[in-house]
């Protein structure tokens, strides 16, 4: 049987030394980092991110602000906003929860984040520097990042000599995490919807992330004995066995009979989820050390 890799314990661990490095760096310099989180409109989902985040900013002992827009907002007030925050030396991160109305051009409102404050790293100057392994002073995508450390828990730093199979070649998750396993020497391949013969590419694999939105689409037998299989996906199905119109959440890989197969492998949930928000506390840690001429701790 598979380790299960803990998401929500490794993502305690880094939220608990931000917390430290966050007092040492008042201590040392009276900056506290800052973090602001938009959101416009009243998606319920959105709304459950954005509270959780800024719960755990506070548990940080950061200065966490939220500002929440009304649906209607125009993006000539929603570009004013960001202007007043990429001007704040109080705010070293500005994240703006995704989706935005139909009407708001998510695009121009991304590429308005000032690059030094951009903690999700969708701007094109962040995701430039990861592309050209800029990887020290890049924000990165915290999905991905938070998928990365998991991998560095279970394989080291250095992937030299193991093949990596990254499925799904979304922005925000794929691209930058093959980025990221390139940078950290594996040889990767991204396959997706186009890809012909799934289950072989797979099958070549040390390293397998799934960041698809199919629900167990990976299947046990694709599985190389005693690869590292990082599940990203999140997908809710139904659930007759708990009762009628129940649902439950799981993964992009079959759990069960890839976790007879696989080294190691993350549960979902609990295992990439919890990563991504304590990533973003990392980043804008990061973000407060770098406007304060300090190297920012790593994780
Ligand atoms: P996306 O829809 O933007 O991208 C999906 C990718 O999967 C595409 O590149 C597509 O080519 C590929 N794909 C689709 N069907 C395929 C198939 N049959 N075979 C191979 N590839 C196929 O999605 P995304 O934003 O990258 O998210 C992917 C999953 O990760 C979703 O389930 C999402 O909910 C989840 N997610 C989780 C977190 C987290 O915090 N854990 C964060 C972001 C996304």
């Amino acid at each position: 049987m598979a380790d299960i890799i803990d998401g929500k314990a490794v993502a305690a661990d880094v939220t608990a030394k931000v917390k430290d490095a966050t007092a040492a760096l008042k201590a040392e310099t009276g900056v506290t980092p800052g973090l602001a989180v938009i959101i416009v409109g009243e998606d319920p989902a959105s709304q459950v991110y954005v509270a959780s985040k800024g719960r755990t900013a506070k548990e940080c002992g950061f200065h966490s602000v939220q500002h929440t827009l009304k649906a209607e907002t125009s993006q000539a007030e929603l570009l004013t906003l960001i202007a007043q925050l990429n001007a704040d030396t109080a705010i070293h991160g500005i994240l703006v929860q995704l989706p935005l109305p139909k009407h708001i051009d998510e695009g121009a409102v991304i590429q308005a984040v000032a690059a030094d404050k951009d903690v999700d790293g969708f701007h094109f100057i962040n995701v430039g520097k990861l592309g050209t392994g800029e990887t020290d002073t890049a924000f990165v995508p915290c999905t991905p990042s938070g998928s990365m450390l998991l991998i560095e828990r279970v394989r080291g730093r250095d992937l030299s000599g193991l093949n990596a199979v990254v499925i799904g070649r979304s922005n925000i998750v794929g691209k930058p995490m093959a980025n990221l396993l390139l940078a950290a020497n594996a040889t990767v391949t991204i396959a997706h919807s186009r890809t012909k013969d799934l289950p072989g590419v797979v099958r070549g694999a040390d390293i397998v992330v799934a960041a698809v939105g199919r629900p167990e689409m990976v299947k046990g037998d694709w599985i190389k004995p005693g690869a590292t299989v990082i599940d990203v996906g999140i997908n809710r199905i139904a659930a007759p066995e708990k009762g009628e119109g129940k649902t439950r959440i799981v993964g992009d890989v079959d759990y069960a009979a890839a976790s007879r197969v696989a080294g190691a492998i993350t549960p979902v949930p609990g295992g990439v989820g919890p990563m991504t928000i304590a990533m973003l506390m990392a980043a804008t840690l990061a973000s407060a050390y770098r406007s304060a001429g300090r190297q920012a701790p790593r994780f």
